[in-house]
């Protein structure tokens, strides 16, 4: 009998405002978010092994080795409550090899496969715009844009006060490389998942809310969350 957690992937470009949606998903339905950037982050900055392993990669706008990423996410579903409603998957799988292994690994762990993937379509002229203009507070993860009035104010990050800083991957050289490793490596993942009928395609140069919205909605058409309802 499968659990009823329903199982959603954020899919899209850097800087599609995947990070942005998960922050109000997590508040709207109670969903874990599982960011495979932020737990290599995380890595980094705690100066582990795997921190370690991934520094060169991620400087470099290149994808950590597939092997690397799939222990990190079997790993972080093994130790998931079961009561969790949801868990959102941001920034994985981002290859054929890594889609296969989410795959095994949420069936053999949780019971069934993928239920949902949501698209954030937006062109390379917006994602260079956004991610130049990224910062990111460096205590909570909050996300914001110089290009936002006020973003920048000097006292910090509204949510917490914390110190508002630009991605060591957020350099003109390493967003071009991360553009371009998305185009090669990942978009073909949307060919398979709109042939398995799970692909929704939201317009991601739409105001946050209105983002937030059109997922909730896709989010209740889901065909599992209709099914365990
Ligand atoms: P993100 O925060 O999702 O933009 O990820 C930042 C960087 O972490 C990427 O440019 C990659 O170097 C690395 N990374 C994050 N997720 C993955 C993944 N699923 N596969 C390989 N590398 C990843």
């Amino acid at each position: 009998m499968p659990d009823p957690m329903q199982h959603l992937v954020l899919f899209g470009p850097p800087g599609s405002g995947k990070g942005t949606q998960a922050a109000l998903l997590v508040e709207a339905i109670g969903a874990h978010h599982l960011s495979t950037g932020r737990l290599l982050r995380e890595a980094m900055a705690a100066e582990s092994a795997l921190g370690q392993e991934v520094r060169d990669h991620i400087g470099a706008g290149e994808l950590v080795p597939d092997q690397t990423v799939n222990a990190l996410v079997r790993d972080t579903l093994r130790g998931l409550p079961r009561s969790t409603p949801a868990v959102l998957f941001d920034g994985y799988p981002r290859s054929m090899n890594q889609a296969e292994a989410l795959d095994a690994s949420l069936t053999e762990i949780l019971g069934h496969g993928v239920d949902l993937v949501l698209m954030l379509d937006i062109d390379d002229g917006e994602v260079i715009r956004r991610l130049a203009g990224r910062r990111e507070c460096a205590d909570c993860g909050a996300i914001y844009n110089i290009h936002t009035i006020g973003a920048m104010d000097p006292t910090g990050c509204r949510r917490c006060g914390g110190e508002l800083v630009q991605r060591s991957d957020d350099h003109p050289e390493a967003i071009r490389h991360r553009l371009f490793v998305y185009k090669r490596q990942t978009r073909p993942l949307l060919d398979h998942y709109a042939a398995l009928g799970l692909l929704t395609r939201i317009d991601g140069r739409r105001p946050p809310e209105v983002i937030h919205e059109a997922m909730l909605r896709a989010i209740s058409r889901a065909p599992h969350a209709r099914e365990r309802a």
